[in-house]
């Protein structure tokens, strides 16, 4: 008997496992799953990024849905609408076995109407952002009376990204009697408030310590003069020509900039943000996905929760405002066991940052020295 079936799921789901190629369960999800489908209870679980809390969820969730009844049973709430599609497409793996069971994605800048029309043939399970989710219980254009599971995925980004009122909201629309399951990277005082709103005597599950950077990934700075970040970026792409990258700006207009600058001087680079089309969006990340670009330059509202095997490099062209958000970034690489590295361009007066840094991931930074200009043969 494998891991998996100790846990307690089914043959379909435990088929569907061995199709994916997953050996042993996560931590997560060696914890959260027995209990999940053994109780209607709440959850709290934190686990890091890459640590595969959507499946410590989404197994339970479509063990326990009823797939011979066609309403909507489970409702997940992500930040994005990448993230939305990626779970979207996890849970149809998982489900892959599981006769006359439908997962929708409902998200923003795809037709609402199509999306409703989705849901009208049989959807036992939305994934669905915030602002798209309460659009659509506005218009009446769902029905989420008889959930019976509510999941907040990613909660604390949610919260970051001032989602509280519409979940609030939504909330506002299920039924009392459901069981609430909140998924989360990290712990702020948002995510305490939700919990203690919304959830009743929740069952606590933390992997690793709280607000901790993912351990196979280490953390390097280079220290440039500010006019100098650019350059440095360059010859941290010409040392590593193998670098499957994304590389963090604060704004959409550096992150533009920095990805038209990369792409004139010959590197493989794209730019993600919220002034592309939901379109552009998907393209980019389809090309990053399939490795047909190397260095991804995204605002952090764009690279949230997305989920690419294999980054070798998490560059921070410049740092984030809050601690919380360099865990989420350099989240993106060191996945699934995977080693990685998280790399900070700064520059004097940003040294102090750094250390907060380091006090909260509980892992020191190694000071590196750009490398030479000499070995670079790009011209
Ligand atoms: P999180 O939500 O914690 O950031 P994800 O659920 O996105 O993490 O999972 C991260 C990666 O790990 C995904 O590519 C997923 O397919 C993979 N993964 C999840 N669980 C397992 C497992 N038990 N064995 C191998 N790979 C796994
Ligand atoms: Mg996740």
């Amino acid at each position: 008997m494998n891991k998996f079936e100790q846990l307690g799921l089914n043959p379909a789901i435990l088929k569907a496992i061995e199709d994916m190629g997953f050996t042993e369960p996560s931590e997560v999800q060696e914890k959260a799953i027995p209990i999940l489908l053994q109780e209607d209870t709440d959850m709290v679980a934190l686990a890091q990024t890459g640590t595969g809390k959507t499946a410590a969820f989404g197994f339970p969730l479509i063990q326990k849905i009823d797939a011979n009844r066609r309403h909507t049973q489970g409702l997940i709430l992500s930040p994005t609408r990448e993230l939305c599609l990626q779970i979207t497409n996890e849970l149809k793996n998982y489900s892959k076995h599981t006769k006359g069971l439908n997962t929708v994605a409902v998200y923003g800048g795809a037709s609402i109407t199509d999306q409703a029309r989705q849901i009208s043939r049989g959807a036992q399970v939305i994934v669905a952002t915030p602002g798209r989710m309460q659009d659509m219980i506005n218009r009446k254009l769902v029905d989420i009376s008889k959930i019976e599971y509510c999941i907040l995925d990613e909660a604390d980004e949610m919260l970051n990204m001032g989602f509280f009122e519409d979940i609030t909201a939504i909330l506002s629309h299920t039924p009392i009697e459901k069981s609430t399951w909140l998924f989360s990277a990290t712990m702020p005082r948002e995510v305490s408030i939700i919990a203690k709103k919304f959830m009743h005597d929740p069952v606590e599950i933390t992997v690793g310590n709280k607000n901790q950077g993912t351990s196979n990934v280490s953390h390097e700075y280079y220290l440039v003069n500010s006019r100098d970040r650019y350059a440095a970026l360059k010859r941290l792409a010409d040392a590593n020509p193998d670098i499957f990258s994304v590389i963090f700006c604060r704004t959409k207009r550096d992150t533009q900039k920095v990805a038209e600058q990369l792409i004139e001087d010959g590197y493989s680079a794209a730019a993600i943000h919220g002034d592309l089309s939901q379109n552009q969006r998907d393209m980019v990340m389809k090309s990053f996905r399939n490795r047909q670009i190397q260095m991804l330059v995204a605002t952090d509202v764009a690279a949230r929760g997305i989920d690419v095997d294999d980054i070798t490099h998490v560059i921070n062209y410049q740092l984030p405002d809050e601690v919380e958000t360099y865990t989420h970034r350099s989240g993106r690489t060191g996945r699934a066991g995977k080693s990685g590295v998280s790399i900070v361009i700064v520059s004097k007066s940003e040294l102090r940052k750094i250390k907060s840094i380091e006090r909260i991931i509980k892992q020191n930074f190694e000071q590196k020295d750009i490398p030479d200009g000499m070995e670079i043969c790009r011209v």
